[in-house]
Order: C-alpha cells, then structure tokens, then sequence
C-alpha cells in the first residue's frame, strides 16, 4: 500500500503537539487555562520549515489558539516576554524560508517526537503509534512510492498548436493564455 505524505504528516504532527503539550504541562501559556490544551503555533503551520520548531509552538487553549488568527499581539507578547527579539527575528527567517519536504523529512520529525514524547495508554496514541511503526518499517524497506501530483484539468484541456497559440482540446476553440 502506498502511503501518502499527508498521512505522514498528521503522525508527526501528533506526536509534536503531543510533546509540547506535556513539556508546557497541558496549560495555556497566555492565560493559564488548563481547558481543552491544544498545540498552538506562533507562526502558522502553513510554513513548514518552522512547523515543527519548539520554540514556534506552545501550549495553548482552544480558545486563545482559535484567537491568535484574528489577534497575534497576546502570543507575540507572550513570546517576547519569554526569550527576545533576535530570536522572534530568527523564527520569521527560518519559517519563511521554502523548501520541497519529502516523506522522509515528516518521517523523521515522527520518530522524534514519538521518542521525545512521555508514551500514553489512549487509544489515539497507541493509534499513531501503530501507524508509524508500520509505515516506518515499510518506508525503510523501500515500500513507499511517490504518488504523482495530479495535473490540473485546466492544464489537461489545454495545448499549443503550431503557432504556439493555446488552444482547448474539446471544441478546439481558441483559449486565452492567461
Ligand atoms: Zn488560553
């Protein structure tokens, strides 16, 4: 069975929030509330290379980690108070910076974690664990396979004719480049 990046990437992702959830004591580190801990991250996890970051990642409230996206201040004060700012200025240049992971990368950020992590009798965390033992054998036994990006249907229904004008595959109309 191939395995998906995604998949990979919600097993690390697990594991990661599952460590800075216990290393912060399941309390939110702006307003101490112990409701609902989830694992928030300063800078969005849409930026990979700080997705995975401890100091991009803190325990946070539902309720303050749902805030953060319409009102930053508390978590970057909270931040600021806690280390300076060069190392808010090094976390901004390390997430921005764009790189293409590969299965290996979340691979990797999983078994870290999962070592990292204090092990819990639940069943989503003897869940994950299942999941990456067998996808980390398979892995390593050369059983994963890339699964090519599909390409998009505009693409698909587009080519150049000999003039080098685009043109739709179905009617032949004529189509615009842009
Ligand atoms: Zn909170």
């Amino acid at each position: 069975m191939k395995i998906k990046i995604k998949t990979m990437k919600e097993i690390a992702d697990y594991f990661f929030a599952l460590y800075i959830k216990q290393r912060d004591n399941f309390t939110c580190v702006i307003c101490g509330s112990k409701a609902k801990p989830q694992c928030g991250h300063l800078f969005s996890r849409q930026y990979i290379n700080t997705r995975y970051d401890e100091s991009n990642a803190f325990c946070q409230c539902a309720t303050c980690n749902i805030l953060h996206k319409y009102n930053q201040y508390p978590y970057f004060k909270f931040f600021l108070e806690k280390f300076s700012k060069n190392k808010l200025d090094n976390l901004y240049k390390s997430a921005i910076i764009k790189l293409k992971w590969d299965i290996n990368f979340y691979l990797g950020k999983a078994l870290y974690y999962y070592n990292k992590c204090d092990k819990i009798n639940n069943d989503r965390f003897l869940f994950f664990e299942r999941r990456l033992n067998k996808y980390d054998k398979q892995i390593k036994n050369g059983g994963y396979e890339r699964i090519p990006k599909k390409v998009s249907v505009k693409k698909q229904n587009k080519r150049e004719d000999k003039k080098g004008n685009l043109v739709c595959r179905k009617g032949n109309k004529k189509a615009s480049k842009y």
